[in-house]
């Protein structure tokens, strides 16, 4: 019977994951571990490292009972039955694979150090995104460096969470997948982890294959997604051309059962730390396998990726008579999207970095992004991956052109332009006509996310940019 389980990572992965686990499982104690002193410090405090709706109350109900957060990291590993690595994995910036290839130091070391401390039999879980094929990899590393008395049973969990949904996604998975390999004892581990999930997934929705399938299905899962995305984006490009309107088309889409309604929203392009990692990692692992054409084909997804920030940042310059220089625009949402605090690869920062790089001076709201965190983001000097057509404005820090207000009103006084980039739904309730009153004239609005009253707006006097529909004075 599992009577401890140990989370590696207190990220936005391991943090609300094995806080749901603790709270569905009142009889498994449970501890999430990890080498960062204030994230852990952070979790056992009121002021969380990560914001997820949702996320504060399972905390507060299970923190100090089965639910622990420690630094502590050999000592809960050694005592658990099941170990969940939830790791970092982010691309490689030297070296073999610099660029695309998954940067796996952190899973190795995590992995050495389970080797090192454990005196019992344990399942590891993958529940990191990693490259297809690393289960064995791991293996090798416990095996080589245990005492030869512990055995392990290595489990792939990808974990399907949404950032800003994810408590509700846990709670209500769609599926839940677990890999093993075909021994009685992987087959044994994998009914373990089941009667986990069973606590509160109902099991025709617990999905079991062999290890390498579920290793390749989260990046899979990945890549649709932001292919998808990058499919109506392109598509708007092509209604700005044409006079078709993307919504109007999105809804066509959607209305096709085939096709589903979901992630056909045009924007100033897909964020977060997944979806370009995951489709650099899966295109590493085709070029590796001599899969050029498969790999040339993931990469569009990325660089149409590109072209949407980079066009969203030349419609703003062109609409404003060919410079922003000197111009104060009001930036309006920072994290990658609405009800998180992460802004890991938003769009914002290639956004901001291209309109610094023209000489604005950016006034930047967000409700839940700290001004240390964008200007840290501002100023960090990011490695372009391969042909980035935003790798000039991601080689830019222009921090010094930048203010970070807490007050939206205060944020678009005297501003020429407002860029709405995150589309948090407080952003629908501003008074836009007593924003339009304080603003520069003619007063723009560039909506990245296609989520204000257009006519509205045009109502009050703005000269308003939507994603995928026909610039009207
Ligand atoms: P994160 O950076 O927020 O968290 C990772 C944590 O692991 C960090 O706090 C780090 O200090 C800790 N860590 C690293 N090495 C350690 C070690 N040896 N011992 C103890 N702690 C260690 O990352 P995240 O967003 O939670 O993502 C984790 C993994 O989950 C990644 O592989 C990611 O691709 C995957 N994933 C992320 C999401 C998402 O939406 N963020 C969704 C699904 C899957």
């Amino acid at each position: 019977m599992v009577k401890k389980i140990c989370g590696i990572g207190a990220g936005y992965v391991g943090g609300p994951t094995m806080a749901v686990i603790a709270l569905n499982c009142p009889s498994i104690e449970v501890a999430v571990v990890d080498i960062s002193h204030s994230r852990i410090s952070a979790w056992n405090s009121d002021k969380l490292p990560i914001y997820e709706p949702g996320l504060e109350q399972i905390i507060q109900q299970c923190r100090g009972k089965n639910l622990h957060f420690s630094t502590d990291v050999e000592k809960h590993v050694y005592e658990a039955d099941i170990i969940f690595v939830n790791v970092n994995t982010p691309t490689k910036t030297g070296g073999r694979g610099a660029g695309k290839a998954a940067d796996l130091t952190y899973w190795e070391s995590a992995a050495r150090m389970i080797a090192d401390v454990s005196r019992s039999n344990k399942i590891v879980v993958e529940k990191s995104t990693v490259p297809v094929r690393t289960a064995e990899v791991i293996e090798k590393i416990l095996v080589h460096n245990s005492n030869g008395k512990v055995e392990y049973q290595i489990l792939s969990n990808p974990e399907f969470l949404s950032e800003g949904t994810s408590i509700q996604d846990l709670l209500n998975p769609d599926r839940v997948l677990i890999g093993g390999n075909d021994s009685l004892k992987g087959q044994e581990a994998i009914q373990k982890l089941k009667a986990i999930y069973a606590n509160w997934v109902p099991e025709d929705r617990i999905i079991t294959t062999n290890v390498w399938s579920a290793e390749l299905s989260k990046l899979a899962d990945n890549a649709f997604l932001a292919q998808r995305i990058s499919s109506i984006n392109a598509m708007s490009a092509l209604c700005e051309s044409t006079g078709a309107d993307i919504s109007q088309v999105s809804c066509v889409l959607s209305k096709n059962t085939k096709l589903g309604s979901r992630y056909l929203n045009a924007s100033v392009g897909f964020g977060g730390s997944c979806f370009q990692k995951d489709i650099l990692n899966l295109v590493y692992i085709c070029e590796c396998n001599g899969l050029v054409e498969v790999a040339n084909y993931w990469k569009e997804v990325i660089k149409v990726n590109d072209y949407q920030k980079s066009r969203f940042v030349k419609k703003v310059i062109t609409s404003m008579f060919n410079t922003v220089s000197g111009k104060k625009i009001a930036v309006l949402g920072f994290s990658f999207k609405k009800d998180t605090s992460d802004t890991r690869k938003t769009p914002a920062i290639d956004v901001c970095k291209g309109l610094l790089a023209d000489n604005a001076c950016l006034s930047i709201y967000d409700p839940r992004v700290s001004e240390e965190q964008i200007r840290r983001d501002l100023s960090m000097n990011e490695i372009p991956w391969e042909n980035s057509i935003m790798a000039e404005a991601m080689r830019f820090d222009g921090t010094k052109q930048v203010s970070v207000y807490e007050d939206v009103y205060e944020a678009t006084k005297d501003a020429h332009g407002i860029c709405v980039l995150t589309e948090w739904d407080e952003f629908k309730e501003i008074d836009y006509q007593r924003v339009f009153e304080s603003m520069e004239k003619p007063a723009f609005v560039f909506d990245g996310r296609n989520v204000l009253d257009v006519d509205k707006l045009r109502e009050i006097g703005f000269i308003v940019y939507s994603i995928g529909k026909p610039l009207k004075q």
